[in-house]
């Protein structure tokens, strides 16, 4: 940081201060989204809500900016953070559990996974998706996509109160009847309004969860896809599934029998007892998969359904939300994803619809997700010099289906610096704007994607 003043200020705010002169910056500026560059102008590890109020206030009053992180999962929107002191929530990761209530009181750095196991040992269960070391505030901010969406709506929707640090360095508690407008911002609102210190949501009873996954050689891909389009499209909202093309590298590391395979796999979790859920997935398992781990499982385990590798990986993607897909979408996918093309390239589509695409009368800044399936495409980018290539593969991907489009994303697995009105419905976006031109006048908080 060129401004000695500054420095100074920030060392006397908090006591966890990294500036990039600092040994140990490199190490506090790692984050899950590797390969970025990007070299913030200090990173700040608060241990309490009043410190991260005075950091915030602090970088304000020197013309910086704040932007908070949680894992870092997705910080690839950002161009560069020279200008921008990062928050790392990670020392706010207390949490607790109140079975009777049915409720949990999380820290902003709290990620799922110890939420998941605790909870589950008291017979509850939380809205989480596929990735246990998320944060589950940067998840909630977000709107939150879980494996119960279709029958239980957005994770978001679940949240009872948040605690926030405003861009004036405050502290405020909000809920339906403190400060409701915030309440309503933060849950899929993106973090635009205030960095959320600690954040309360209901838990579910544990239900009766049958998850897993069915596998084939990708070569089988377009039969596969086809069926599980016309499944989808009148499934019962107790099933909430993902069709998937990996390509695993020969590596080591890899396990068998996923080890330098090309497979189409179609995870998921249904609501349902062992009979139910089997005849649920029956049209799915005609297909004769080569893999079949669908079962009866305990909810601790749905976080850990799909094979993907866990950690940091350097990455470049894309994805929209999409309308009803037919057969002719079916060919469009494989001429860019297909078995026979040359491509490092992976695929989800997210089954939608359901509770997830009704909106919520009590819910968010984000009350529903407006298509029937998400499509992301995601490649890994092991030298810097293959991220355009990459990105351009996954443009492709999406511009493959741009018919069945209306331009509409899912920003919290929008991996670039996208207009985030794609993001909402106009009235709710234009309700951020105007809190956002109330709240923080001079934007002083900063996010992957940002409201202007
Ligand atoms: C492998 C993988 C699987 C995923 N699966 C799912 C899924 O199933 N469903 C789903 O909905 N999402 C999923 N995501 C997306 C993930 O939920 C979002 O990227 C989420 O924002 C991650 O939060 P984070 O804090 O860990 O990440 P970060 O990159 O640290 O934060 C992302 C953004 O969240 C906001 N934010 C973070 N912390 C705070 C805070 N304390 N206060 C205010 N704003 C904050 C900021 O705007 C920040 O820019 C997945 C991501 C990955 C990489």
């Amino acid at each position: 940081m060129s401004n000695q003043s500054a420095a100074a200020s920030l060392r006397k705010a908090a006591t966890s201060v990294f500036l990039p002169e600092d040994e140990g910056y490199e190490e506090a500026n790692t984050t899950w989204s590797l390969g970025l560059g990007l070299r913030p102008a200090a990173v700040v590890y608060p241990e309490s809500a009043d410190e991260l109020g005075a950091v915030v206030r602090t970088a304000a009053d020197e013309g910086l900016r704040v932007t908070p992180l949680g894992t870092g999962h997705n910080s690839f929107p950002f161009a560069d953070l020279d200008d921008t002191v990062v928050v790392r929530t990670s020392r706010l990761g207390q949490f607790s559990i109140d079975a009777e209530k049915r409720r949990a009181r999380v820290g902003a750095g709290t990620h799922w996974a110890p939420v998941v196991e605790v909870a589950g040992g008291m017979g509850l269960a939380g809205m989480h998706g596929t990735a246990g070391d998320v944060s589950i505030a940067g998840y909630h901010v977000g709107g939150g996509l879980s494996w119960v969406g279709r029958r239980h709506g957005l994770a978001s929707s679940q949240v009872t109160a948040a605690e926030l640090v405003l861009p004036d360095g405050s502290l405020v508690r909000v809920d339906a009847d403190h400060e409701p407008d915030l309440f309503w911002a933060v849950r899929g609102g993106g973090g635009n309004l205030g960095i959320v210190t600690a954040l309360e949501f209901g838990l579910l009873d544990q239900p009766d969860v049958y998850g897993g996954f069915l596998a084939w050689d990708l070569t089988r891909a377009p039969e596969v896809l086809t069926r599980w389009l016309e499944w989808s499209a009148t499934a019962p909202d107790d099933v909430t599934t993902i069709y998937h093309h990996f390509r695993f590298p020969p590596a080591p590391e890899v396990p068998e029998p996923f080890r330098g395979r090309k497979l189409a796999l179609i995870s998921g979790v249904a609501l349902a007892d062992g009979a139910r859920a089997e005849r649920i997935l029956a049209p799915l398992r005609e297909l004769k998969p080569e893999l079949d781990t669908f079962g009866g499982l305990p909810s601790t385990a749905v976080s850990r359904i799909i094979p993907q590798p866990d950690g940091p990986l350097p990455v470049a993607g894309a994805s929209g939300l999409f309308d009803a897909l037919d057969a002719s979408a079916v060919d469009k996918l494989m001429a860019v994803v297909g078995a026979d093309v040359p491509s490092s390239l992976g695929m989800e589509l997210r089954q939608l619809g359901g509770a997830l695409g009704r909106p919520d009368p009590d819910g968010g800044a984000l009350n529903y997700l407006d298509g029937q399936y998400m499509l992301f495409g995601v490649g890994p980018v092991f030298d810097p010099a293959h991220r355009p290539g990459v990105q351009a593969q996954a443009d492709q991907l999406l511009d493959s289906l741009s018919e069945y489009s209306r331009g509409r994303k899912y920003l919290s697995f929008d991996l670039q610096d996208s207009d985030p009105s794609r993001g909402y419905d106009a009235a709710a976006y234009e309700r951020l704007v105007a809190l956002r031109r109330r709240v923080d006048p001079n934007g002083v908080l900063r996010t992957n994607h940002e409201i202007r």
